[in-house]
């Protein structure tokens, strides 16, 4: 049993869950919430009690902050369970920590460890039923914070609301995907936001997205803003080269963000044996290496999905399609499969990174 109950926070159960409606095996991710959810005001320079109630609409003022100058960040992470039905979650102190870079740089405070990783946990406690057991099952996981203050002042809110919500998963196979390089629009640039989880990184990458997919193409390969050579994230994931029998995937920076995933599949790549190298790779290696046969594979990775495998991509109007490779031979597949292993206890967790 990996989650236990913290009794200092006050909880009102829901009267009737809504569990039984829930169709899990076609549920659309993002859509459907759980029974609970958490919340916690902070004003007058501190947090308030944890309130764990039935999910439900909120109230507040239309001058508030957030609607108008966005003081919002959030997380992503998942819980999982394992075959004795306990419920695990994935390195949430790292989910914790990067909360609060984000929060540190959007001025808003700092959020305690209690607060978000018992609260998490307390929450999961009372709305384990909707982790769901098998293979890419997963309860995801939506903590977030936003400036509540009301007036339309330009400056930071004094008043903040730090909430967790629950939303089923499945990671179904979705195919391989089609890449465009950004070759304009950027996601972050030097001395701005991009490795924070504030919103509106993620309403400023809709627009160019949207391009994209009206050309034929289901995501971005971001590009540093400067020269728009250094490839550095792909969609929301982070991203992965494999030329020849070598890992490669650009150091965090200001501009990228610091991924649980990828620092995960780093590790486990390093502990298969794998040739693994953090640097940054541009546009011209990548046309180098296809046109030698070398590039063998890439692939996003991020919480949502564990890995996304990319099947090519395109760069000044010419599209590059990657050589196939069978499920064996890949190292995208062999780590999705070791990752979500240790997340759902079917491999053994030498790593420590499960609680
Ligand atoms: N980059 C960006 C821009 C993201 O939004 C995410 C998703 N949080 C990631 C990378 C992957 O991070 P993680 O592995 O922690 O989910």
């Amino acid at each position: 049993m990996s989650l236990q109950t913290i009794n200092d926070f006050s909880i009102q159960k829901t009267e009737k869950s809504k569990i039984d409606s829930i169709d899990f095996e076609n549920v659309k991710f993002g859509t459907v919430f759980s029974d609970h959810m958490l919340v916690c005001h902070y004003k007058d320079g501190a947090w308030g009690q944890v309130e764990i109630k039935p999910y439900g609409p909120m109230q507040f003022e239309p001058s508030s902050n957030v609607f108008h100058y966005g003081q919002a960040i959030f997380e992503g992470m998942k819980a999982y369970k394992d075959d004795n039905d306990d419920v695990w979650l994935f390195r949430p102190r790292e989910n914790w920590e990067r909360f609060n870079k984000s929060a540190e740089r959007l001025a808003m405070p700092q959020i305690d460890e209690t607060r978000f990783v018992d609260g998490l946990k307390t929450l999961l406690q009372l709305d384990r039923d909707w982790v769901q057991k098998g293979k890419g099952n997963a309860l995801y996981i939506r903590p977030f914070m936003i400036g509540t203050h009301p007036g339309v002042v330009a400056g930071p809110s004094s008043e903040f609301m730090f909430c967790i919500i629950l939303s089923p998963a499945r990671t179904y196979y979705s195919g391989k995907v089609k890449v465009q390089i950004a070759e304009h629009y950027s996601r972050a640039a030097n001395g701005g936001v991009g490795y924070t989880k504030c919103s509106g990184n993620y309403a400023g990458q809709f627009y160019p997205t949207k391009l994209a997919q009206e050309a034929g193409y289901q995501q971005v390969i971001w590009t540093d803003d400067a020269t728009h050579t250094k490839l550095e994230e792909a969609g929301t994931m982070n991203v992965f080269f494999r030329i020849n029998d070598t890992l490669i995937t650009a150091p965090t920076s200001e501009r990228i963000l610091d991924g649980v995933t990828r620092k995960s599949l780093l590790d486990i790549a390093k502990s298969k044996g794998l040739d693994v190298q953090v640097k940054s790779i541009v546009v011209n290696d990548l046309l180098e290496a296809i046109k030698k046969g070398e590039l063998k594979e890439i692939f996003g990775a991020g919480t949502a999905v564990t890995i996304g495998q990319i099947e090519g991509f395109a760069y000044q109007d010419e599209y590059h399609q990657l050589p196939e490779i069978a499920d064996e031979d890949s190292y995208a597949v062999m780590l999705k499969e070791t990752l979500q292993g240790i997340q759902t206890k079917a491999i053994e967790d030498t790593f420590n990174w499960t609680e």
